[in-house]
């Protein structure tokens, strides 16, 4: 008998994986093993082949295209991957999770029994008002329910149940690649390409019903130093020149409304941190984030304005300011093949689910495999209030991640024809 995704989700979230910064291997958590284990005895149920589980914890596998010869598909549809992690965040505690089900939701505020002031509420949660008569889980208050990403992982072992019990639907090859260590920033980094051999992928990894990331950030980071000359204080007069206050100058010249705290949306942003400053020297790390490389421009040449002023006001200061990329918005990849979008959002409109684009505001593995060369992005399986205490999720919200897929799988088999 296939286990229900409800339990399936709750076995896997009961689990303690989370990630364990500096611990130098991979994975950083004993419990991101035990995960992997059991998602290999998962998959191999659902009729999965070619597992391969590495020492690292990714888990590698095949739902083999079932496309007879001769007909007009045969050979010609890409490989679909679909990859999600083993892991946990690391900004609450993880262990002991006792998730909490409401079936039937009545659209009520939600006490989360084992932390009772933390309460879910209607009014600051927009995507509850949607899910009412769902099945909804949170944590009990205490930890982090674990929806990121072991939503994904369900999503995923339930699709190839799907095949399996459903052999008439017609399909290419899809591998399927579960990896370790993501909110580190090294799953992804890690994924052995070559060996997952997927021609186009899908993390699942993202929010509410219909969400599509279709573009993350430009990064850029820099880092600005002052010179000024140390004298004397008490002869200070007329040659004394401290770095400190003039760094300090440079960040308060620095837009405010372009800080994080007033911007979302599509809105590009600046912050400083690291400030070390002494008499003769001081220096920061900016960081500068836009949608739109030439808003990236625009920001670096209103850093070089602000240099300009302070050098008029301490004509005998140095200020240097070096730039660079840390990562590009990966659109700019995916443009290159608009099918990855258009067809996750063919795939559910078909199923009668409005697809809604989602900016990412920061990085996210698809923007890493798009520049690794695996076109890539990431849809939603659920997850809400991320990395909190009140992380929560719709079981139906799920259930629907899990038909995304299915017609997306029959979208790119439709369209090799
Ligand atoms: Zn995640």
């Amino acid at each position: 008998m296939k286990e229900p995704l409800l339990e399936r989700f709750i076995k896997y979230a009961k689990i303690d994986t989370q990630a364990v910064p500096d611990k130098g291997k991979i994975p950083s958590s004993e419990g991101q093993l035990e995960l992997a284990n059991i998602v290999v005895q998962d998959l191999k149920e659902a009729g999965v082949v070619d597992i391969r589980m590495t020492e690292q914890g990714y888990v590698y596998g095949t739902i083999p295209s079932n496309i007879p010869a001769g007909h007009p598909a045969y050979g010609r549809v890409p490989t679909i991957g679909f990859v999600s992690h083993l892991d946990t965040a690391m900004e609450c505690p993880g262990k002991n999770v006792k998730p909490q089900i409401i079936k039937k939701y009545g659209g009520e505020d939600i006490v989360l029994p084992g932390n009772p002031e933390l309460i879910l509420k209607v009014d600051e949660e927009p995507e509850l008002k949607k899910c009412m008569g769902h099945t909804i889980i949170t944590s009990d208050g205490t930890t982090l329910l674990g929806v990121d990403d072991k939503a994904g992982i369900a999503v995923i072992v339930e699709m190839a149940h799907y095949f399996k019990e459903n052999p008439d639907k017609l399909h290419g090859k899809i591998r399927i690649g579960i990896m370790p260590d993501e909110e580190l920033g090294i799953g992804a980094e890690n994924l052995d390409l070559k060996e997952f051999g997927a021609d186009f992928a899908y993390t699942l990894d993202g929010g509410g019903l219909g969400e599509i990331d279709i573009e993350s950030f430009n990064g850029y980071k820099g880092k600005i130093t002052v010179e000024g000359y140390a004298a004397f204080p008490g002869y200070g007069k007329g040659i004394y020149l401290n770095a400190t206050k003039i760094l300090s100058e440079f960040v308060s010249m620095m837009k405010e409304e372009m800080w994080p705290q007033n911007c979302d949306g599509r809105q590009g942003i600046w912050w400083v941190d690291a400030f070390n400053g002494g008499v003769a020297n001081a220096e920061l790390y900016v960081y500068l984030r836009d949608f739109e490389l030439e808003g990236i421009k625009e920001k670096e040449k209103l850093l070089n304005e602000i240099k300009e002023k302070l050098l008029k006001k301490y004509p005998k200061a140095k200020i240097d300011i070096n730039i660079s990329e840390t990562y590009k918005n990966y659109k700019y990849e995916l443009d290159k093949d608009k099918r990855v979008v258009q067809y996750a959002e063919e795939a559910m409109k078909r199923i009668g689910i409005k697809p809604i684009h989602h900016s990412v505001r920061g990085g996210n593995d698809s923007c890493h495999l798009c520049f690794s060369g695996l076109l890539s992005t990431n849809l939603f399986v659920g997850m809400q209030r991320m990395h909190s205490l009140k992380e929560w999720c719709s079981l139906q919200v799920m259930e629907k991640a899990v038909e995304t897929i299915i017609s997306l799988v029959n979208v790119w088999t439709e369209k090799s024809l």
